[in-house]
């Protein structure tokens, strides 16, 4: 197989994410009083209703209704105001109910779009936005400073419920192949579920990651959702089919079901981009089809080939009146918005004058955003000025040590707000150097100390004295008066020279500003 930067060359990726969210800050179900509860003791929380028992009636929560709605809002959804719920008929039996509650043509959420932002190496799948100028348009990019911006459009936000979980016994790893037998828990029947729909309108699997982190953000900030890829209370299934360059008719897709983490939504694509590219290489043709992708043996399976839409037998549920939300209603469900992910990095490159880029990565986690504000209101008077030093501190090196220590939790770790505060004051007073803030950082981190104190411990005060640098400039330029000679000459180049001698002299604490400034001082 090629790889997926030779593939991307030829063939265009067309990718649709479909994303489910279990309202797991609910009290209820969806359709009965039974509590939500992940991990509890299994069918300890099922009732009549959820289980689907003959006669039992579906009473709508309104808590889900309004999530669903601030969800849309969150994502420019226009909200409809007329929708109603259907019956999705299917027998399986972690759906003892025989069918999915869900919604039919009309969806709560309707119409919406995000905008993702995409730089660094990322930007870079998407090979035809490399070569634009800034603000030159290729299809839904945008080209910016950094990257490009990719408007993607929301087809819907629609209601339904969750399924039960099935555990198989017996065989390896849990699958249902090779077990001897399965034992079913409904606690999880019933659970409110909100599901997206992109339009086929991301390009990389990049986008597609990228996506679903702005999704997460989102719902995190408007606080419907736990959302945690690995516990499955945010779940997405990848739509990936192939064109060549320049066709605009959509190739045949296939669906990746279930990918549990970022990490395996984008290999599993580029894996998926690259298993079709072959295919159709050779000739052969790709076949609408549900696949696994394993990220052991690093490559998708199929699962089942697709059912229509005509198997289900879609009708209106007739337990439940459809609904019919007001202006008024749905305005108070939007007073509750919160500041968005978006507008937080606006807020911050406004009021503390940082670029877009680093405002746009200091929101990507409510941790490191809240980091950063606390900072702020501690730096006080000199906010705008280690605002930027304190994004480059949580952007680069907090962000590099949160990605190599899984565990590492920024809001109860030695590195508080304050500390990092002291430490950005430090080199911008040039009391210590920038690569000796590096080693404070870490030691920090490491000891649990003031940076004050591991600068005194370590004997890392940089010597910004005039005096006591001078008698060294004096004592450098004294033992080499022929490159004196050769600076006067003209070859001003080799200050860097003398400065390298003197800070050699000094064990590298002395303040290179200063003694730059003396050196020129006394040369010329
Ligand atoms: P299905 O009927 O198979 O569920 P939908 O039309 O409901 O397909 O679309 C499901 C998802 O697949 C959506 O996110 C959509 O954007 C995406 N999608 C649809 N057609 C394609 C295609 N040809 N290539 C890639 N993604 C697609
Ligand atoms: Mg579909
Ligand atoms: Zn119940």
């Amino acid at each position: 197989m090629r790889k997926l930067e030779e593939v991307l060359q030829d063939w265009e990726a067309v990718i649709g994410l479909e994303v489910h969210a279990e309202l797991t800050t609910l009290e209820t179900k969806m359709f009965c009083g039974c509590k939500l509860e992940f991990g509890a003791a299994p069918n300890t929380h099922t009732c009549p209703v959820c289980l689907g028992l003959p006669g039992a009636l579906p009473v709508p929560n309104k808590a889900a209704i309004e999530s669903i709605v601030l969800a849309g809002l969150a994502t420019n959804c226009d909200i409809e105001k007329h929708s109603m719920f259907y019956r999705k008929n299917y027998m399986y039996p972690d759906m003892s109910k025989n069918f999915q509650t869900t919604q039919g043509p009309v969806a709560f959420c309707m119409r919406g779009h995000l905008d993702l932002d995409v730089d660094g190496p990322a930007a870079k799948e998407r090979i035809t936005a490399a070569g634009l100028a800034e603000g030159d348009c290729d299809g839904n990019a945008t080209r910016t400073a950094d990257g490009y911006t990719a408007h993607v459009g929301i087809t819907r936000i629609h209601m339904e419920e969750d399924a039960g979980k099935m555990v198989h016994v017996g065989g390896s790893e849990g699958r249902i192949a090779g077990a001897t037998h399965s034992l079913v828990d409904y606690n999880r029947c019933g659970t409110p579920l909100i599901e997206l729909v992109t339009e086929p309108d991301l390009r990389t699997p990049e986008e597609a990651r990228l996506f679903m982190q702005k999704l997460r953000q989102i719902y995190l900030a408007i606080g419907i959702s736990d959302c945690s890829m690995e516990e499955g209370s945010l779940r997405c299934d990848g739509n990936v089919s192939l064109r060549r360059r320049g066709d605009s008719k959509l190739g045949v897709k296939t669906e990746l079901k279930n990918m549990n983490s970022f990490k395996n939504l984008h290999d599993g694509l580029a894996y998926e981009i690259c298993r079709q590219a072959e295919v159709l290489e050779e000739g052969g043709q790709i076949y609408q089809e549900t696949r696994h992708w394993d990220p052991t043996s690093k490559r998708t399976i199929v699962m089942r080939v697709k059912e229509t839409a005509d198997d289900y037998r879609l009708f209106p549920e007739p337990d439940l009146a459809p609904y019919d939300l007001t202006d008024e209603w749905i305005d108070q469900v939007r007073a509750k918005l919160p500041e968005l992910p978006d507008q937080k990095a606006a807020r911050f490159a406004r009021d503390f004058g940082l670029s877009a880029y680093d405002a746009r990565h200091l929101v990507e986690s409510r941790a490191t955003a809240r980091f950063f504000e606390a900072c702020m209101e501690l730096a006080g008077e000199d906010a705008g000025a280690l605002a930027k030093p304190v994004a480059n501190l949580v952007i680069n090196d907090v962000t590099a040590h949160l990605n190599a220590h899984a565990d590492f939790d920024l809001e109860d770790s030695p590195l508080t707000p304050a500390r990092a505060v002291a430490l950005v004051r430090l080199v911008a007073e040039d009391a210590i150097s920038s690569k000796q803030g590096k080693e404070v950082f870490a030691a920090v981190l490491e000891e649990g100390k003031d940076p004050a104190d591991v600068v005194k411990e370590r004997g890392m005060e940089q010597v910004s004295d005039a005096g006591a640098i001078e008698a060294v400039v004096d004592a450098v330029l004294a033992a080499n008066p022929d490159k004196v000679a050769q600076y006067q000459g003209g070859k001003t180049g080799l200050i860097g020279f003398f400065v390298g001698q003197c800070m050699k002299e000094m064990r590298g604490q002395g303040n290179p500003k200063v003694i730059n400034e003396l050196l020129v001082k006394k040369l010329g």
